[in-house]
This record gives structure tokens, C-alpha cells and sequence, in this order.
């Protein structure tokens, strides 16, 4: 079995080490059939911005996909975006005009992000940094609060998947693999990220399907998805239901 495409690579647009070339020749290296990029959105930032300047860089980052295409025909390069959901309400921090431009589009729940508003830094921020660790009695709160945000995102946009379900906050993947699979969005096994297992053995249950990625911030991490494969078998997943796995 083999991984034919690595759909989450970032690249210097965002906080990626390298530029979109490296990520594709590494891809190649790799043997993959295609590779996606998926910078993060614009309100990614801790003290810096960690994101696209503005959204609609993500167009540009598109043009230049569209231009290493016609230098690498061997490797099909998909133009997508690592989406911030920014509010309980599951809104984007791209608008549907762009997003719509895109080949695909992933969205995750970030803490490092700049909040939109007092209510988002309230909720998202403070909640899963402070409270969630602080006050165990309101940890169910919060883990429905934060399934919420994704539930909305997926049956508010067309989302492809939901980036590393777990990581950071706490949430119901069981909930949450129920409406993503009626919606036709997938869930990410994200190989850089560890201690998601739970996250993806809850998920498992439901009829959502997966998508294994390499969250690379360098090129040479592009296409490292082994450690997927392993958490595939340790957890029981069928192959058919991996849809980069062949
Ligand atoms: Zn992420
Ligand atoms: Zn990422």
C-alpha cells in the first residue's frame, strides 16, 4: 500500500520553509501522483503573522501553482488553503469568492490565530488555552462548543477536510465524523501532529471517510506519511475508506 498524494504542505507564503518549487520537486522525489498546497489563512498569527498576507493571496499562490504545472507535468500541484474557523458559527477566514477559486479547500481550528472578536478570543482562546486546563468541570463545554464551530464550517461551506481533528482542542470526532460524512468532507490523519489517535479511533466509528497528510512546514517533510499507514492499522481502518491510499 502507498500514499498517492500528500494534499497539506505549507509553503513561504505562509509559515512554510520552502518556497512552492521545493515542495513540488520534493513531492516528485517522493513519488507522489499529486501534491496539494494548503498555506494557512489570513488570521493565522501568534506574534507574527503565521498566514497569507490577505486572502486573496491565495490566487496569486494559484498562478503560481498553475505555472509550476506546466514545469512538472509528472506530478498533478493542487492550489488549496489551510482555512482558520473563526467563530462558533463555523464562519471561514476566506470568503466564498475565493474559496471558490481554489482546487480544494481544508479548514482547521487553531488557537494561533488573531480573533475577530471578543466572543472568538473568549471562546476558542481563552477557553481551550486557560479554562479547559484550569476549571475540569467546564472541559464538556468546551468540547461542545469547539464541535460546534467544525460542524457548522462543514455544513457551511464545501469543505474537503477538516485538518488534524484533536490537535489543540478538545472535540466529538464521533459527532463531527457523523455530519462530515453526510456532507462528503473527510477527516485528516495529519502525520506531524501526535496524540490524535483517540480523536481518529472515536471518528472510525461513523461512516467518515480519510485522507492522510504531512502538514510539511518543509519541503523535505512533503510525503512523509508513513507513521499514517501505522495509525491506519493500529486503529482498525480499512483501507478503502483512506481515499490517497492505494
Ligand atoms: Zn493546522
Ligand atoms: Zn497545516
Amino acid at each position: 500500500m502507498r500514499f498517492i498524494g500528500d494534499y497539506h504542505t505549507h509553503s513561504q507564503y505562509s509559515h512554510g520553509k520552502g518556497d512552492l518549487r521545493e515542495n513540488v520537486e520534493e513531492g516528485i522525489l517522493k513519488g507522489l501522483q499529486e501534491i496539494g498546497i494548503a498555506d494557512h489563512g489570513p488570521r493565522s498569527f501568534s506574534i507574527i503573522p503565521l498566514g497569507v498576507k490577505k486572502a486573496e493571496t491565495l490566487l496569486e499562490i494559484k498562478k503560481e501553482v498553475d505555472r509550476l504545472q506546466g514545469e512538472y507535468p509528472g506530478i498533478k500541484i493542487l492550489c488549496g488553503v489551510e482555512a482558520n474557523i473563526i467563530n462558533g458559527e463555523g464562519e471561514l477566514d476566506v470568503p466564498h469568492e475565493v474559496l471558490k477559486e481554489l482546487d480544494f479547500v481544508a479548514a482547521g481550528l487553531h488557537l494561533l490565530i488573531l480573533p475577530p472578536d471578543l466572543k472568538t478570543a473568549r471562546y476558542l482562546i481563552w477557553d481551550n488555552r486557560i479554562s479547559y486546563k484550569c476549571f475540569p468541570s467546564r472541559q464538556e463545554e468546551i468540547r461542545s462548543w469547539n464541535t460546534r464551530a467544525v460542524v457548522n464550517a462543514v455544513k457551511r461551506y464545501n469543505i474537503d477536510f477538516i485538518t488534524h481533528p484533536g490537535y489543540g482542542v478538545d472535540i466529538d470526532t464521533c459527532e463531527l465524523g457523523q455530519v462530515c460524512a453526510g456532507e462528503g468532507t473527510l477527516l485528516e490523519i495529519n502525520t506531524r501532529h501526535s496524540r490524535l489517535e483517540g480523536f481518529i479511533r472515536a471518528a472510525s466509528q461513523t461512516e467518515v471517510k480519510f485522507i492522510v497528510n504531512s502538514d510539511a512546514h518543509s519541503p523535505r517533510e512533503v510525503g512523509e506519511l508513513d507513521r499514517g499507514l501505522k495509525l491506519i492499522k493500529e486503529v482498525g481502518i480499512s483501507p478503502e475508506r483512506v481515499i490517497n491510499l492505494v
